[in-house]
């Protein structure tokens, strides 16, 4: 198993508010994490990097080579708490800091197989050959509600007034919803996880096309050049898991 990741400020944002994590924990073990993170001049820079580093640390302590798969789920869950409660702390007392939050998506990957726990509108993707690209994760944004609720358009959707407005984030109150899955990775799958600063910019299609082809430093390289060719609008961060 092989994780690359890299992260670009684009063309319009003076600072990068987007923070990514990549480790390997023992033999087919290791996860990977991006947050983007949101609430003003500092906040966001903030919020993103302690959640960055909560999880990491959480998922350090918590990690041990012979865990087993039902012990997975509360692990992230609670690592996603104690990221949860050290932005909200620390936003509570710093007024600068008020409102600040993250949005996190988490692959936890053991034995051929990922564990994720998403929260806000960052994504995560599994590409195959037989199967194509498929996102997994649910956008929590207020967009993916109106489409639920068929009230837009996939086409509407796109350029949405709302479109950056989450329904749900890390940090911003004392309780937190997290979204749990799992998938099995087959032979030469590749997982994508990637902030907003790529998904809308980059189709899916595109992204389909451009993770298919190169080694994954080539092809992270390349979706950070696509959403840069195409605006570059905001922060940019992609982490490529292969296997
Ligand atoms: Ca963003």
């Amino acid at each position: 198993m092989k994780i690359v990741g890299k992260t670009d400020i684009g063309l319009h944002r003076d600072s990068n508010q987007d923070a990514f994590r990549i480790m390997a924990l023992g033999p087919g073990a290791g996860f990977a994490v991006v947050c983007d993170g949101m609430g003003g001049e500092n906040g966001g820079e903030r919020a993103s990097s302690i959640a960055k580093k909560a999880i990491t640390q959480a998922l350090e302590e918590s990690f041990s080579e012979n865990l087993t798969e039902e012990k997975i789920k509360p692990m992230l869950i609670r690592a996603f708490y104690s990221a949860n409660s050290n932005i909200y702390r620390i936003a509570s007392e710093h007024t600068e800091l008020s409102g600040m939050g993250t949005t996190v998506v988490l692959a936890f990957l053991l034995r051929q197989k990922a564990y994720c726990a998403t929260v806000g509108d960052s994504r995560i993707y599994l590409y195959s050959k037989e199967d194509g690209l498929r996102q997994l994760s649910k956008d929590h944004s207020r967009v993916q509600y109106l489409l639920d609720r068929g009230e837009i358009t996939p086409e509407e959707a796109k350029n949405h007034s709302d479109r950056n407005k989450l329904t749900r984030a890390v940090g911003i109150s004392e309780s937190l919803d997290v979204d749990f899955f799992d998938t099995k990775l087959l032979p030469g799958f590749r997982l994508l996880l990637c902030s907003d600063g790529l998904t809308g910019c980059v189709e899916d299609e595109e992204i389909e096309a451009i993770l298919s082809v190169g080694s994954p430093e080539e092809a992270a390289e390349s979706l950070i050049h696509r959403a840069n060719d195409r605006g570059g609008y905001d922060n940019i961060t992609v982490v490529i898991v292969e296997g």
